[in-house]
């Protein structure tokens, strides 16, 4: 493994009301998109700031290439900001919002002019120099800003929720732009968002945050796929989540658990070893979920079609199992030949994408 270009070692924060960050340690390394990624409050900004310098913690460091940076101030950091609300100077054309920095900084007329152009470039805002904010749109307000932390090379940018305030098309749009930039200019980003998807399409790797605590951290593909707690697997993407009991745990690791009237199999997995008599959920996503009139991944479950819509290009089906148990899967069309209500059906799935995790009290 390379040494991190940024460790959080150890840190609490407290505000005055309870600790709001817990013994968070955290390695970052050189060009990753890095998203954290967790519900209200969890304590994405407060990483964030105390990254930027603009909150200092209670315990713990934070080391820049191995030098302990904790009681730096947030302008000594070669690290920028980039937040949601995009605050540029209202009096300043775009040139003037982007060389503002470089200004203070004492950089040459000639190289400002050199080194915006690139920037605006980079964003494609190339001959927008002499616009004023207010006549820019949401989405070009928010690529200035970016420009203008860009434009000072910092080793890490971090963007807090970046995208929030536009709306679904444009923020898409930008999703696709944030990442191309980010490769082209092979920075490390930390990036904030409650958006799960937005993670999800972003992220070489995302940190999934729970009340100021690391509940996992893997690539998008490692969150979805083999979540290591109900919390994460609630939180990323849609899931048939089957709570029930551990009834047979076999040499060859697997096992039988119990949910209601059925029994589902499951395999032992890295994360979670279970004993007979435990309580556990198993992690079903409908994408894994496999129907037809033969027996499906070598299991031998049977249910009922109870609805079946198609809904964006793919068709949603519920399936009953047994008498308190209904699946949802999501096909291709073209799979599943829209099979009409009341059906009786084979189910099964790939046990190895459908893990089990411990329930949680
Ligand atoms: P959101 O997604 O809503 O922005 P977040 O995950 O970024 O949430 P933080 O802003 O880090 O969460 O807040 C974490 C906790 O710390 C919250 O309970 C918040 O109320 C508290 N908090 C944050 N800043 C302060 C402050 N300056 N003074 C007191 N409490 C604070």
């Amino acid at each position: 493994m390379p040494e991190p270009i940024l460790r959080l070692q150890h840190i609490q924060k407290d505000f005055g009301n309870g600790p709001v960050l817990h013994d968070l340690c955290l390695d970052v390394y050189a060009g990753e998109f890095l998203t954290l990624l967790g519900p209200s409050g969890c304590g994405k900004t407060t990483t964030l700031r105390i990254i930027a310098g603009l909150e200092k913690p209670n315990d713990g460091q934070v080391l820049l290439d191995g030098q302990d940076i904790t009681r730096l101030p947030p302008e000594k950091r070669p690290i920028n900001t980039v937040f949601q609300s995009y605050a540029l100077f209202p009096h300043m054309n775009v040139f003037q919002n982007i060389a503002y920095g470089l200004k203070v900084l004492g950089v040459s007329r000639r190289e400002q002019q050199q080194r915006v152009a690139e920037a605006l470039s980079l964003v494609r805002l190339s001959g927008y120099e002499k616009r004023m904010p207010t006549q820019l749109s949401g989405g070009q307000r928010q690529r200035v800003a970016i420009a203008r932390s860009v434009v000072l090379r910092p080793r890490i940018l971090l963007l807090d929720e970046p995208l929030g305030a536009l709306d679904l098309k444009l923020r898409q749009e930008m999703q696709v732009e944030l990442k191309q930039l980010q490769r082209q200019l092979g920075m490390t980003f930390i990036y904030i968002t409650h958006d799960q998807e937005e993670a999800l399409n972003m992220s070489s790797r995302i940190v999934i945050i729970r009340e100021g605590r690391i509940e996992q951290i893997g690539t998008p593909e490692e969150v979805y796929d083999q979540p290591a707690t109900l919390f994460a697997a609630d939180f990323i993407g849609q899931s048939n989540l089957l709570h029930g009991q551990v009834t047979v745990c076999n040499l060859d690791g697997t096992l039988t658990l119990q949910v209601g009237d059925v029994s589902v199999p499951a395999l032992l997995n890295q994360n979670y070893a279970p004993r007979p008599g435990d309580k556990a959920v198993l992690c079903l996503r409908p994408q894994q979920v496999r129907y037809g009139n033969v027996p499906q991944n070598g299991m031998t479950l049977t249910g009922v079609i109870r609805s079946n819509e198609y809904v964006g290009g793919m068709q949603h089906t519920q399936i009953a199992l047994g008498g308190s148990l209904v699946l949802r899967a999501v096909s291709q069309p073209a799979e599943t030949d829209g099979r009409a209500v009341g059906t009786e059906v084979y189910v099964g799935w790939n046990l190895r994408h459908a893990p089990l995790l411990p329930e949680e009290a």
